[in-house]
Protein backbone atom coordinates (compact mmCIF):
# COMPACT_ATOMS: atom_id res chain seq x y z
CA UNK A 1 0.00 0.00 0.00
CA UNK A 2 1.16 3.32 -0.91
CA UNK A 3 0.19 7.09 -0.73
CA UNK A 4 0.08 9.25 -4.13
CA UNK A 5 1.10 12.58 -3.78
CA UNK A 6 -2.70 13.42 -3.35
CA UNK A 7 -2.40 11.39 -0.04
CA UNK A 8 -4.73 8.58 -1.86
CA UNK A 9 -4.09 5.08 -0.85
CA UNK A 10 -3.29 2.68 -3.47
CA UNK A 11 -3.99 -0.87 -3.38
CA UNK A 12 -1.42 -3.17 -1.93
CA UNK A 13 -1.68 -7.11 -2.97
CA UNK A 14 -0.16 -9.71 -0.81
CA UNK A 15 -0.01 -13.71 -1.26
CA UNK A 16 0.37 -14.57 2.68
CA UNK A 17 -1.25 -15.08 5.33
CA UNK A 18 0.39 -14.00 8.55
CA UNK A 19 -0.37 -16.04 12.16
CA UNK A 20 1.38 -14.95 15.59
CA UNK A 21 1.12 -16.58 18.48
CA UNK A 22 0.85 -13.61 21.04
CA UNK A 23 -0.10 -14.87 24.39
CA UNK A 24 -0.28 -18.38 25.60
CA UNK A 25 -0.33 -20.81 28.56
CA UNK A 26 -0.39 -24.16 27.58
CA UNK A 27 1.89 -27.19 27.76
CA UNK A 28 1.66 -30.81 28.38
CA UNK A 29 1.53 -30.76 31.83
CA UNK A 30 -1.35 -29.01 31.61
CA UNK A 31 -3.01 -31.81 30.35
CA UNK A 32 -1.68 -34.30 32.97
CA UNK A 33 -3.21 -32.16 35.87
CA UNK A 34 -6.46 -32.18 34.30
CA UNK A 35 -6.19 -36.19 34.04
CA UNK A 36 -5.02 -37.22 37.06
CA UNK A 37 -7.69 -34.91 39.12
CA UNK A 38 -9.56 -38.64 38.32
CA UNK A 39 -7.70 -40.71 39.45
CA UNK A 40 -4.97 -38.99 42.23
CA UNK A 41 -7.39 -35.82 43.17
CA UNK A 42 -5.39 -32.60 43.39
CA UNK A 43 -1.63 -32.68 43.02
CA UNK A 44 1.51 -30.64 42.75
CA UNK A 45 2.36 -29.68 39.46
CA UNK A 46 6.14 -30.42 40.20
CA UNK A 47 5.28 -34.37 40.31
CA UNK A 48 3.56 -33.72 36.98
CA UNK A 49 6.85 -34.55 34.52
CA UNK A 50 8.49 -36.68 36.73
CA UNK A 51 7.85 -40.03 34.79
CA UNK A 52 7.96 -38.87 31.43
CA UNK A 53 7.46 -42.18 29.76
CA UNK A 54 4.03 -42.77 32.06
CA UNK A 55 3.13 -39.15 30.76
CA UNK A 56 3.68 -39.79 27.10
CA UNK A 57 1.38 -42.67 27.57
CA UNK A 58 -1.06 -41.17 29.70
CA UNK A 59 -1.78 -38.56 26.63
CA UNK A 60 -1.83 -41.28 24.42
CA UNK A 61 -4.36 -42.96 26.17
CA UNK A 62 -6.45 -40.11 26.44
CA UNK A 63 -6.17 -39.45 22.67
CA UNK A 64 -6.84 -42.37 21.64
CA UNK A 65 -9.87 -43.20 23.40
CA UNK A 66 -11.21 -39.41 22.99
CA UNK A 67 -11.00 -38.25 26.55
CA UNK A 68 -11.52 -35.07 25.61
CA UNK A 69 -11.64 -32.38 28.34
CA UNK A 70 -8.12 -32.82 29.61
CA UNK A 71 -6.97 -30.81 26.60
CA UNK A 72 -9.28 -28.08 27.17
CA UNK A 73 -6.97 -26.64 30.34
CA UNK A 74 -5.01 -24.27 28.03
CA UNK A 75 -5.48 -21.16 25.97
CA UNK A 76 -3.56 -19.61 23.03
CA UNK A 77 -4.06 -16.51 21.35
CA UNK A 78 -3.26 -15.99 17.69
CA UNK A 79 -3.16 -12.44 15.68
CA UNK A 80 -3.55 -13.43 12.34
CA UNK A 81 -4.10 -11.31 9.00
CA UNK A 82 -5.74 -13.23 6.03
CA UNK A 83 -8.45 -12.58 3.27
CA UNK A 84 -11.95 -11.90 4.79
CA UNK A 85 -12.94 -15.54 2.81
CA UNK A 86 -10.65 -16.78 5.48
CA UNK A 87 -12.39 -15.68 8.20
CA UNK A 88 -15.46 -16.69 6.82
CA UNK A 89 -15.09 -20.42 7.04
CA UNK A 90 -12.69 -19.42 10.54
CA UNK A 91 -15.46 -18.52 12.18
CA UNK A 92 -17.68 -21.20 11.67
CA UNK A 93 -15.64 -22.79 14.21
CA UNK A 94 -18.10 -22.16 17.29
CA UNK A 95 -16.65 -24.53 20.17
CA UNK A 96 -13.75 -23.48 22.30
CA UNK A 97 -13.26 -20.49 19.74
CA UNK A 98 -13.31 -16.63 20.98
CA UNK A 99 -13.12 -14.19 18.32
CA UNK A 100 -12.33 -10.15 18.19
CA UNK A 101 -12.10 -8.77 14.26
CA UNK A 102 -10.78 -5.04 13.22
CA UNK A 103 -14.17 -3.01 12.69
CA UNK A 104 -14.89 -1.70 8.85
CA UNK A 105 -17.90 0.64 10.72
CA UNK A 106 -14.94 2.16 13.11
CA UNK A 107 -12.00 2.33 10.83
CA UNK A 108 -11.48 2.84 6.91
CA UNK A 109 -10.08 -0.53 6.03
CA UNK A 110 -6.96 -0.26 4.79
CA UNK A 111 -6.51 -1.26 0.42
CA UNK A 112 -4.90 -4.49 0.60
CA UNK A 113 -5.77 -7.81 -1.01
CA UNK A 114 -5.10 -11.19 -1.93
CA UNK A 115 -3.36 -12.41 -5.32
CA UNK A 116 -2.58 -16.04 -5.15
CA UNK A 117 1.12 -16.18 -6.53
CA UNK A 118 2.21 -19.00 -8.78
CA UNK A 119 2.30 -21.93 -5.87
CA UNK A 120 -1.59 -21.84 -5.75
CA UNK A 121 -3.11 -24.74 -7.76
CA UNK A 122 -5.82 -22.60 -9.83
CA UNK A 123 -7.54 -24.92 -11.52
CA UNK A 124 -10.11 -27.87 -9.84
CA UNK A 125 -11.20 -31.19 -11.43
CA UNK A 126 -13.21 -33.68 -9.61
CA UNK A 127 -16.52 -33.66 -8.25
CA UNK A 128 -17.82 -31.82 -4.62
CA UNK A 129 -16.27 -32.96 -1.62
CA UNK A 130 -13.34 -34.51 -3.58
CA UNK A 131 -11.83 -32.03 -5.51
CA UNK A 132 -8.29 -32.29 -6.86
CA UNK A 133 -6.25 -28.72 -8.14
CA UNK A 134 -3.70 -28.84 -10.96
CA UNK A 135 -1.57 -25.82 -11.74
CA UNK A 136 -3.10 -23.26 -14.42
CA UNK A 137 -1.22 -22.41 -16.98
CA UNK A 138 0.65 -19.53 -17.49
CA UNK A 139 -1.90 -17.96 -19.29
CA UNK A 140 -4.78 -18.34 -16.11
CA UNK A 141 -2.13 -17.28 -13.93
CA UNK A 142 -1.30 -13.95 -15.52
CA UNK A 143 -5.35 -13.81 -15.94
CA UNK A 144 -6.16 -14.24 -12.28
CA UNK A 145 -3.53 -11.57 -11.36
CA UNK A 146 -4.42 -8.92 -13.65
CA UNK A 147 -8.03 -9.41 -13.34
CA UNK A 148 -8.04 -9.54 -9.78
CA UNK A 149 -5.92 -6.70 -9.26
CA UNK A 150 -8.02 -4.29 -11.55
CA UNK A 151 -11.04 -5.49 -9.89
CA UNK A 152 -9.99 -4.92 -6.43
CA UNK A 153 -8.38 -1.31 -7.19
CA UNK A 154 -11.97 -0.50 -8.82
CA UNK A 155 -13.78 -1.74 -6.06
CA UNK A 156 -11.59 0.35 -3.72
CA UNK A 157 -11.84 3.41 -5.36
CA UNK A 158 -15.25 3.27 -5.54
CA UNK A 159 -14.94 3.19 -1.92
CA UNK A 160 -13.16 5.82 -1.23
CA UNK A 161 -15.59 8.12 -3.45
CA UNK A 162 -18.11 7.25 -1.14
CA UNK A 163 -15.92 8.27 2.18
CA UNK A 164 -15.08 11.38 0.82
CA UNK A 165 -18.55 12.87 0.09
CA UNK A 166 -19.04 11.88 3.72
CA UNK A 167 -20.98 8.47 3.25
CA UNK A 168 -20.20 6.72 6.38
CA UNK A 169 -17.90 3.66 6.38
CA UNK A 170 -20.39 1.03 7.29
CA UNK A 171 -22.47 1.49 3.84
CA UNK A 172 -19.32 2.10 1.77
CA UNK A 173 -17.50 -1.22 2.76
CA UNK A 174 -20.37 -2.80 0.87
CA UNK A 175 -18.43 -2.62 -2.46
CA UNK A 176 -15.36 -4.03 -0.54
CA UNK A 177 -14.62 -7.96 -1.49
CA UNK A 178 -13.80 -11.03 0.19
CA UNK A 179 -10.30 -11.22 -1.02
CA UNK A 180 -9.42 -7.85 1.13
CA UNK A 181 -7.46 -8.19 4.03
CA UNK A 182 -8.67 -7.98 7.30
CA UNK A 183 -7.06 -8.78 11.12
CA UNK A 184 -8.14 -10.66 14.30
CA UNK A 185 -7.42 -12.52 17.89
CA UNK A 186 -8.52 -15.85 17.85
CA UNK A 187 -8.37 -17.90 21.27
CA UNK A 188 -8.91 -21.29 21.35
CA UNK A 189 -7.67 -24.30 23.58
CA UNK A 190 -5.28 -27.75 22.32
CA UNK A 191 -9.00 -29.72 21.99
CA UNK A 192 -10.52 -26.79 19.70
CA UNK A 193 -7.66 -26.57 17.56
CA UNK A 194 -7.39 -29.96 16.87
CA UNK A 195 -10.51 -30.32 15.76
CA UNK A 196 -10.06 -27.36 13.42
CA UNK A 197 -6.55 -28.68 12.15
CA UNK A 198 -8.38 -32.44 11.79
CA UNK A 199 -11.05 -30.49 9.09
CA UNK A 200 -8.72 -27.41 7.81
CA UNK A 201 -5.67 -29.30 7.07
CA UNK A 202 -4.77 -32.05 4.79
CA UNK A 203 -1.76 -34.78 6.43
CA UNK A 204 -0.87 -37.73 5.20
CA UNK A 205 -1.62 -38.83 8.75
CA UNK A 206 -5.27 -38.23 8.69
CA UNK A 207 -7.62 -40.75 9.31
CA UNK A 208 -10.25 -38.80 8.10
CA UNK A 209 -9.18 -37.37 4.91
CA UNK A 210 -10.58 -33.57 5.00
CA UNK A 211 -10.49 -31.17 1.38
CA UNK A 212 -10.10 -27.68 3.12
CA UNK A 213 -9.42 -24.29 0.82
CA UNK A 214 -5.57 -24.04 0.64
CA UNK A 215 -5.81 -20.09 2.37
CA UNK A 216 -7.71 -21.38 5.41
CA UNK A 217 -5.11 -24.51 5.33
CA UNK A 218 -2.26 -22.09 4.91
CA UNK A 219 -3.53 -20.53 8.61
CA UNK A 220 -4.25 -23.92 9.98
CA UNK A 221 -0.53 -25.09 9.60
CA UNK A 222 1.29 -21.79 11.27
CA UNK A 223 -0.97 -22.17 13.77
CA UNK A 224 -0.15 -25.99 13.96
CA UNK A 225 3.51 -25.11 14.05
CA UNK A 226 3.29 -23.18 16.76
CA UNK A 227 1.09 -25.62 19.18
CA UNK A 228 3.82 -28.20 18.12
CA UNK A 229 6.05 -26.55 20.07
CA UNK A 230 4.36 -25.34 23.09
CA UNK A 231 2.42 -29.29 23.52
CA UNK A 232 4.82 -31.80 22.04
CA UNK A 233 3.85 -35.02 23.58
CA UNK A 234 -0.11 -33.63 22.66
CA UNK A 235 0.65 -32.96 19.74
CA UNK A 236 2.67 -36.62 18.71
CA UNK A 237 0.01 -37.74 20.11
CA UNK A 238 -2.82 -36.24 17.93
CA UNK A 239 -0.82 -37.22 14.76
CA UNK A 240 -0.03 -40.90 16.25
CA UNK A 241 -4.18 -41.20 16.55
CA UNK A 242 -4.96 -40.06 13.21
CA UNK A 243 -5.36 -36.33 13.88
CA UNK A 244 -9.12 -36.74 15.42
CA UNK A 245 -9.37 -34.30 18.35
CA UNK A 246 -10.26 -36.35 20.86
C1 LIG B 1 -13.83 -28.98 3.65
C2 LIG B 1 -14.99 -28.23 4.26
C3 LIG B 1 -16.04 -27.83 3.46
C4 LIG B 1 -17.12 -27.13 4.01
N1 LIG B 1 -18.14 -26.71 3.20
C5 LIG B 1 -19.18 -26.03 3.72
C6 LIG B 1 -20.26 -25.59 2.90
O1 LIG B 1 -20.29 -25.81 1.71
N2 LIG B 1 -21.26 -24.88 3.47
C7 LIG B 1 -21.29 -24.61 4.82
O2 LIG B 1 -22.23 -23.98 5.29
N3 LIG B 1 -20.28 -25.02 5.61
C8 LIG B 1 -19.24 -25.71 5.12
N4 LIG B 1 -18.22 -26.12 5.93
C9 LIG B 1 -18.25 -25.76 7.36
C10 LIG B 1 -18.66 -26.98 8.23
O3 LIG B 1 -19.97 -27.40 7.94
C11 LIG B 1 -18.55 -26.61 9.72
O4 LIG B 1 -19.43 -25.54 10.00
C12 LIG B 1 -17.15 -26.20 10.12
O5 LIG B 1 -16.20 -27.11 9.61
C13 LIG B 1 -17.03 -26.13 11.64
O6 LIG B 1 -17.07 -27.45 12.12
P1 LIG B 1 -17.84 -27.83 13.45
O7 LIG B 1 -19.28 -27.42 13.41
O8 LIG B 1 -17.55 -29.28 13.71
O9 LIG B 1 -17.03 -26.95 14.53
P2 LIG B 1 -17.54 -26.23 15.82
O10 LIG B 1 -18.60 -25.23 15.51
O11 LIG B 1 -16.32 -25.70 16.51
O12 LIG B 1 -18.21 -27.37 16.67
C14 LIG B 1 -17.39 -28.39 17.28
C15 LIG B 1 -18.26 -29.60 17.59
O13 LIG B 1 -19.23 -29.26 18.58
C16 LIG B 1 -20.46 -29.94 18.28
N5 LIG B 1 -21.49 -28.93 17.98
C17 LIG B 1 -21.30 -27.61 17.78
N6 LIG B 1 -22.47 -26.98 17.57
C18 LIG B 1 -23.42 -27.93 17.62
C19 LIG B 1 -24.82 -27.91 17.44
N7 LIG B 1 -25.50 -26.80 17.18
N8 LIG B 1 -25.49 -29.07 17.55
C20 LIG B 1 -24.85 -30.22 17.82
N9 LIG B 1 -23.50 -30.32 17.97
C21 LIG B 1 -22.81 -29.18 17.89
C22 LIG B 1 -20.18 -30.84 17.08
O14 LIG B 1 -19.76 -32.11 17.55
C23 LIG B 1 -19.04 -30.14 16.40
O15 LIG B 1 -18.24 -30.99 15.58
C24 LIG B 1 -17.14 -26.83 5.40
C25 LIG B 1 -16.08 -27.26 6.20
C26 LIG B 1 -15.01 -27.95 5.65
C27 LIG B 1 -13.88 -28.37 6.55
Amino acid sequence: MTDTPAGELQPAFRSDVTVELVKHSASDADVLFAARVSTVGEQSLDELGKDPERSKGLINYLMRDRHGSPFEHNSMTFFISAPIFVFREFMRHRVGWSYNEESGRYRELQPVFYVPDESRKLVQEGRPGKYRFVAGTEAQQELVGRVMEESYAAAYDAYQKMLAEGVAREVARSVLPVGLYSSMYATCNARSLMHFLGLRTQHELAKVPSFPQREIEMVGEKMEAEWAKLMPLTYAAFNANGRVAP
